[in-house]
């Protein structure tokens, strides 16, 4: 049986946002201030103008998308999650990045039921489409939208995504958590 409709972000959330900024400041030959990133931007944290990185962006999304690093216990925790859920990767990426992503769940030995891809922050719709009990992320205006709209929200923590945050969205820390949550929705749930 399939407990629930699981929506999961993929960079930042399942990757390691860190990473990704380090690699952007080796290419740039910047140090990163961590003190920083705050902010989702990484033009603003590293002082590039937005069209350097947007450039750096087109020329080198393939390559480095497929070495992302994944956040600790993703593989495990995701895997254990699809035996009694369905799994539904949502991201932000735009399209030509749907054939790198799919192999890349794939090679990393990730289980999933299902991805899209994009190319637009807005959320809320496929979260509707797709029927989902709990969306898993790191962006804080997405988890504030898809709140808003009634989803429930896992926004998993870090530098860059401080602020209030509402009933329907839980801060947490790590994958081993988000395990214990969904668990704890699926038991609440099914309470008799
Ligand atoms: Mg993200």
């Amino acid at each position: 049986m399939k407990y629930l409709n699981i929506c999961i972000d993929i960079d930042g959330t399942i990757t390691d946002p860190y990473f990704w900024l380090e690699r952007v400041a080796n290419h740039f030959w910047l140090t990163v201030n961590y003190d920083e990133f705050i902010q989702y931007e990484f033009h603003k944290v590293l002082k590039i103008s937005e069209m350097e990185y947007d450039k750096f962006y087109e020329e080198h999304k393939l390559e480095y998308h497929s070495e992302d690093i994944l956040r600790n216990s993703v593989v495990e925790v995701i895997n254990e999650l699809y035996n009694y859920n369905n799994i539904y990767f949502v991201s932000a990426r735009d399209k030509s990045l749907e054939m790198l992503t799919l192999s890349y769940l794939k090679n990393n030995n990730i289980s999933f039921d299902g991805l899209s891809v994009l190319g637009s922050h807005y959320k809320v719709n496929e979260a509707k489409k797709l029927k989902c009990d709990i969306f898993i992320e790191d962006n804080l205006n997405n988890a504030l939208n898809l709140s808003e709209a009634g989803f429930k929200v896992l926004l998993i923590n870090t530098t860059y995504n401080q602020g209030e945050l509402n009933e329907n969205i839980k801060r947490t820390y790590n994958w081993i958590q988000i395990l214990s949550e969904v668990k704890t929705l699926i038991y609440s749930n099914n309470a008799v």
